[in-house]
């Protein structure tokens, strides 16, 4: 048996940032506060330089909830209309097409085994992969369409 000696350290940050945000389609002005979370964990092991462990946690978190902030504001959307920029949703699409097109092709071969003595292996097999590459997309998909978390918009006042 394998016993892990050592401590792990986690550690949570957040990071808050404001910006002006104008909306591409309305016009609409205000100033977004984005609240960004994240966490970083980090191993001392045989309790060597814990303090350095808590310390690398410490960084990793906060790098992680200043990543965050960045995505959530690029993402958020106007609180009016509902217009995203279109560049940044175009981005995580376009990665998101990617992502299910290698995974259905993995899908379809992982059907692919246990099917192939069927005569109709490549219809089920592209079948299996199809449905996997819907679900897959419209899982990704929430990443832009749902309502980005920890951003709130103060109107100015004109
Ligand atoms: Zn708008």
């Amino acid at each position: 048996m394998w016993v892990y000696v050592g401590a792990k350290h986690t550690a949570q940050a957040a990071s808050e940032q404001t910006q002006l945000f104008r909306c591409g389609s309305c016009g609409y002005r205000a100033v977004a506060r984005i609240v960004g979370r994240g966490q970083g964990t980090a191993h001392s092991p045989y309790f060597i330089n814990q303090a350095e462990g808590r310390e690398r946690a410490r960084r990793e978190a906060s790098f992680a909830a200043k990543k965050n902030t960045r995505g959530a504001l690029a993402l958020a959307a106007c609180p009016t209309c509902g217009w995203r920029d279109p560049d940044t949703v175009g981005r995580y699409r376009r990665h998101a097409i990617k992502t299910v097109v290698w995974l259905s092709l993995a899908a379809f071969g992982v059907a692919w085994v246990p099917l192939r003595a069927q005569t109709w292996a490549p219809a089920l097999a592209a079948g299996a992969a199809l449905l996997f590459a819907l679900v897959v997309y419209r899982v990704l998909r929430r990443e832009w369409t749902i309502t980005a978390k920890g951003v709130v918009f103060e109107s100015i006042p004109p």
